[in-house]
């Protein structure tokens, strides 16, 4: 079972961050009504039941009930990297550990992105992409070495500037993800609508990068 799911990635905050970041938000949107506080199995085990809490997939039910019918999505995932979320008496905690590596695609693992220099495309598996390969790699360890060696035009530049043009693939060490639907409103310019949930997610400046996914 798979459900369309949206992701905002922070490209730019450090590792260091991206725990307090997670936190923050979880706390806001639960005191002011717009999750649960306790994370459900959503799409991936019984509705309702608590999720065994390890691993990436902790989600958090959407309570109001405008933001589901508008949008469609139904849970939250609040995601930074080398943590996970805990309960905690009747609320969640993030603590170090877990798989999360901060690198958010399809659901196949298949992408393409885009050179920041030349826009030379470049995906998994093409000739030349071994420098993606060993970026990748490393990007979960020690992402300020994580560069890519551009194939077209030899330039070498952080992971985090390759884009992705059809939406699929974002490395960032915080990031939320929203299971339900694909939000293409969120790649508008202009919709204002989309602006404004994507302000209420902590995205002010509406500079996270969207990912399509399936989880
Ligand atoms: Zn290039």
């Amino acid at each position: 079972m798979s459900q369309p799911t949206t992701l905002l990635v922070d490209t730019e905050l450090d590792r260091d961050d991206a725990a307090a970041a997670a936190t923050e938000l979880y706390l806001r949107l639960a005191a002011d009504g717009t999750i649960s506080p306790l994370p459900f199995a959503g799409a991936t085990g019984v509705a309702g039941q608590p999720l065994p809490l390890r691993g990436t997939d902790t989600r958090f039910e959407i309570l109001d009930r405008h933001l589901v019918e508008e949008t469609g999505i139904t849970a939250i995932g609040l995601h930074a990297s080398g943590h996970y979320w805990r309960l905690d008496g009747q609320a969640a905690e993030m603590v170090e550990g877990g798989p999360e590596n901060g690198i958010f695609c399809r659901y196949d693992g298949s992408f393409s992105i885009r050179c920041p220099q030349c826009l030379a495309p470049l995906s998994p598996g093409d000739d030349g992409s071994d420098a993606l390969e060993e970026a990748l790699a490393v990007w979960s360890d020690s992402p300020d070495s994580a560069f890519v060696a551009c194939p077209n035009c030899s330039t070498w530049t952080p992971l985090t500037t390759w884009r992705s043009p059809g939406h699929d693939f974002a490395v960032g060490h915080f990031a939320i993800s929203l299971h339900g639907a694909h939000l293409r409103a969120f790649t508008e310019p202009g919709n204002h609508a989309a602006m404004a949930l994507r302000q209420r997610l902590g995205d002010l400046a509406t500079d996270y990068t969207v990912v399509f996914s399936s989880v």
